[in-house]
């Protein structure tokens, strides 16, 4: 990602280092592996569009003219530590704010920013105690999304690195916030109270895949606005979505693939959505809750 481009909220919290909670991190943890991002390519077939552009590992293409033709970014993967990725998700956070207010002004609404808590091993929030081994997560109780960076690694050790992998995550969350101002969350939260478990769950399963899309919808307009993508960031982002999906989260820990047990949707779903966005850049296209 070229997220020098980007603007950095003020909306984080850092919160780490404080008392939030000491539990244990280890046992109850994700345990996921499964397919790579080689999907993308039946995925740009499915779709019929040539996303080329966006994928080629950060080889730089000479032709004069190209999307790609600019100085490889000098922020990705080169510095790290904390405050190198406290900078990365200050960006990523600035940027869902500039598209998500420039949406929500097109369609005559006014979009409410969400606060981003840093926090290390656990944290109290709106929505009670949660430990780091939940990972990364929004709570519509305090419009607040929570993230213990130490996340990211855990990320790559799932197969799913990369700075855009990371930014797909966040901007996940924040899809979530989406929602919340949207109504999504509450209408939801409503129809499940009244059904069987089995139904209840397939939509927490889509509400999810509207995360994953307006995560695309997200990326789309920040590299259309700022260009903030570089070759080989959808790779990652489809390659993460491949990994982060139940199945292949089943899979990896040697469990059985139990349907009924999903709470994010497969890897070919999470991808699908996730693209459903990124290509299209329209909200309004996320319609995994339409055929109910
Ligand atoms: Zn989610």
């Amino acid at each position: 990602m070229r997220l020098e481009r980007g603007r950095r909220s003020s909306n984080v919290e850092d919160r780490r280092g404080a008392s939030g909670g000491r539990m244990s991190r280890r046992g109850g943890g994700m345990k996921v592996g499964g397919i790579g991002g080689i999907v993308i390519l039946l995925l740009g077939l499915f779709f019929g569009v040539d996303l080329s552009g966006l994928m080629g590992g950060g080889t730089q293409s000479g032709g004069s003219g190209s999307l790609w033709n600019q100085a490889p970014s000098a922020s990705s993967g080169q510095v790290a530590g904390d405050d190198a990725q406290k900078q990365f998700v200050s960006v990523v956070l600035g940027d869902t704010e500039d598209v998500w207010n420039k949406l929500f002004q097109q369609a005559g609404q006014r979009y409410q920013r969400p606060k981003l808590v840093l926090f290390s091993d656990g944290v109290t929030s709106a929505c009670g105690f949660t430990s780091s081994a939940a990972g990364p997560f929004y709570c519509p109780g305090d419009n607040q999304v929570y993230i213990d960076l130490t996340f990211f690694r855990e990320l790559q050790r799932m197969g799913a690195g990369g700075d855009f992998a990371q930014a797909y995550v966040l901007a996940h969350e924040v899809g979530h916030h989406v929602q919340n101002l949207l109504g999504v969350s509450m209408e939801v939260q409503r129809m499940q109270r009244r059904l069987p478990k089995a139904q209840a769950n397939d939509l927490s399963v889509r509400t999810e895949l509207q995360a994953d899309c307006y995560a695309g919808v997200w990326a789309h307009h920040a590299h259309k606005d700022r260009q903030l993508l570089e070759p080989g960031d959808l790779e990652e982002g489809m390659n993460a979505a491949a990994r982060i999906g139940d199945d292949a989260l089943m899979k990896r820990a040697g469990a059985a693939i139990r349907p009924e047990k999903f709470t994010h949707g497969t890897s070919a779903q999470r991808q699908q959505w996730l693209y459903v966005g990124l290509e299209s850049g329209d909200p309004t296209k996320c319609n995994t809750l339409s055929d109910l």
